[in-house]
């Protein structure tokens, strides 16, 4: 019997990162990058304000109390042309360039002018009795971000904040590894559609909808190829339409135990090969592994705990493998249990209330 690391290793090893693909920025939420993004420059591209408020020199302020001439009104986004002399100051908006000659911002309600609405004229002079520093106030030229830094890595799933940074390094078109493409297949001559009602001996298909779910939060495209039944011939039909489709995995679930899986079988000795192991866990010690006409075929047990339980352990590795990401997969935690649990030695997989 395989250990689930061996099982784990020995899927793995069938797998290789899929090619990359450029893409829009704006369809690129939680695909993996496929290179390493350099900045272009610096960010912010220039020395701008921390604060709605007044651009100063710092020495200006060291008196107790000091009175300056504002001599020019700077918004956001404009280019500021004056230079300010000893005793000056600049009316100077939140993202705004800092003009020349100033040094810190005196935020506007450390003043004597409190008027923050857009629209205001700037006053002609300001007045206050805070004393500032050189740089108070101001984001310097590359505070964030310098020129050639390496800020995202190749195999990162990209999140909301990592579009934002793209899109402000300018980053309109993106490489990224193209979504591993999973054909997905239930089995069973007992299986009905969902929206089939209840026959006799019947139950409905859940396994397509679970796997299905769980493949595409794993960042797959999924071919839903539906239901075989236990022939060869709709088996073969199935797994004929899954190759056409260029698919990196066929997913199955049920009849995996033994003997059970001999139509699978009899369709993959014809255009491929079928093995079955045994893996030392528990749910789901049966496995199948095969390939199909070059396709790696993963069948996973038809219990629908089960088949989730081996979707976790073989199948999300698989796809993180495909995808070229490098994040690690799912998130572990130690934790107490708060009874006993007896194991027989088999790696056992329980449902557990997490309580934090
Ligand atoms: P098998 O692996 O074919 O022996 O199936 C094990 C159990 O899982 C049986 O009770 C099946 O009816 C059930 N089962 C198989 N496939 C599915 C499915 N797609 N959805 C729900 N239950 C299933
Ligand atoms: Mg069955």
């Amino acid at each position: 019997m395989l250990t689930v690391t061996e099982a784990r290793e020995r899927i793995l090893s069938y797998f290789k990162t899929t090619a990359t693909e450029s893409i829009p920025l704006h369809d690129s939420f939680q695909r993996v990058l496929g290179v390493d993004i350099y900045a272009d420059g610096d960010y912010p591209p220039f020395d701008n304000s921390a604060m709605d408020g007044f651009a100063l020199r710092a020495e200006d302020a060291a008196a107790s109390k000091a009175t300056l001439s504002v001599v020019a009104d700077i918004p956001a986004g404009a280019t500021p042309t004056v230079v300010l002399q000893t005793g000056q100051a600049a009316r100077i908006m939140t993202g705004a360039q800092m003009p020349q000659g100033a040094d810190c911002v005196i935020p506007v309600e450390d003043t004597d002018f409190d008027q923050r609405s857009a629209g205001t004229a700037a006053p002609e002079k300001i007045a206050f009795t805070k004393r500032m520093k050189a740089g108070e106030n101001v984001r310097p030229r590359g505070s964030d971000i310098q020129k050639g830094e390496l800020v995202l890595t190749r195999g990162r799933r990209l999140r909301a904040q990592d579009l934002g940074l793209l899109a402000m390094l300018g980053v309109a078109q993106i490489c990224v590894h193209k979504k591993p493409r999973v054909a997905l297949l239930s089995s069973g001559d007992e299986l009905l559609e969902v929206n089939a009602p209840l026959e006799p001996g019947k139950i409905r298909d859940a396994n397509s909808y679970s796997l299905a779910a769980g493949a595409l939060g794993a960042g797959a495209e999924v071919i839903g190829l539906g239901i075989a039944r236990d022939s060869r011939d709709s088996v073969m039909r199935m797994l004929d339409k899954a190759a056409n489709e260029n698919v990196d995995l066929i997913l199955s679930s049920a009849g995996v135990s033994v003997g059970a899986f001999d139509f699978i079988k009899e369709a993959l000795d014809a255009n491929g090969r079928l093995d079955f192991w045994k893996v030392n866990m528990r749910p789901g010690k049966p496995l199948a592994f095969g390939m199909y006409r070059g396709i790696p075929l993963l069948g996973l047990p038809g219990n629908p705990v089960s088949a989730l339980v081996g979707f976790e352990v073989f199948v999300r590795p698989t796809l993180e493998r495909l995808s070229g990401s490098m994040d690690g997969g799912r998130q572990t935690v130690r934790v107490r249990s708060a009874e006993e649990i007896l194991s027989d030695g088999r790696e056992s997989y329980l449902r557990v209330r997490l309580r934090v």
